[in-house]
């Protein structure tokens, strides 16, 4: 399976990534946390990326696109990957379709998550991140056992710097502008598939599972 996972901040992609990655075995390669990871060790990708992060703007594509061309090549991508948050922009499409042709393979499916703006600042405001090992949580919607603590591994929960009103919305007016064009790109090349993200988490899995299964 090689996927896309498209949508708002907010939308629910690591949501459920963190499902599809478990069902189809392949590795989850998210551009954000990629980045997350460098600012963390203080390399120079990281103080970079962290400048345009905190404003909610996009990372430049350049810096973008050869840390995720560098990912494919690696040995768990043979069968199958899943991209989160990436490509988001055209530019960064139409690079991923060179690197994809380069290494023979193709796309299987774009899944498209859909959620009314309105509902992506609580949504995002609401998170919280495991910081040993990345599942997302929200204080309403999906909360922990215990507050504040991982149920999968026991590890701190925390809130992203960015997941706060005024840049969340700022993210939001990026997808809309500079991502949301990739829909009509992936549905004039047959991938698109459009998931309703407003339902259950569980449902919305479902969802994916069968529009994967065509
Ligand atoms: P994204 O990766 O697209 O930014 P996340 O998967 O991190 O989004 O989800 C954003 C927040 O919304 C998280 O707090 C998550 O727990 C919550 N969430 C995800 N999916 C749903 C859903 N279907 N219904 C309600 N809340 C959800
Ligand atoms: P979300 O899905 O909640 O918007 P991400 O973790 O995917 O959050 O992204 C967080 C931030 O990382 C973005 O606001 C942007 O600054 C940067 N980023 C992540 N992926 C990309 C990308 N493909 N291109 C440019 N910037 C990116
Ligand atoms: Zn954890």
């Amino acid at each position: 399976m090689r996927l896309i996972l498209l949508g708002p901040p907010g939308a629910g992609k690591g949501t459920q990534a963190e499902f599809i990655i478990e069902k189809y075995g392949i590795p989850h390669i998210s551009t954000g946390d990629i980045f997350r990871k460098n600012i963390k060790e203080g390399t120079a990708l990281g103080t970079r990326a962290k400048s345009f992060m905190d404003k909610g703007e996009l990372v430049p594509d350049s810096l973008v696109v050869e840390i995720v061309e560098d990912r494919l090549k690696e040995a768990d991508c043979k069968e199958g990957f899943l991209l989160d948050g990436f490509p988001r922009t055209e530019v960064q499409a139409l690079e991923l379709d060179k690197v994809l042709e380069k290494m023979g393979v193709d796309l299987n499916a774009v899944i498209n998550i859909k959620v009314n703006p309105e509902i992506l600042v609580s949504r995002a405001i609401g998170r919280r991140i495991c910081r040993t090992c990345g599942a997302t949580y929200h204080v309403v919607n999906n909360p922990p056992k215990s507050e504040g603590v991982c149920d999968k591994c026991g590890g701190e929960l925390y809130q992203r710097s960015d997941d706060v009103e005024e840049t969340v919305k700022n993210r939001i007016n990026v997808y809309v502008n500079e991502t949301s064009p990739l829909i009509h790109y992936y549905e004039k090349r047959g991938k698109l598939v459009d998931i309703e993200g407003e339902q259950d988490i569980d449902v919305v899995s479902e969802d994916i599972v069968n529009a994967l299964r065509g």
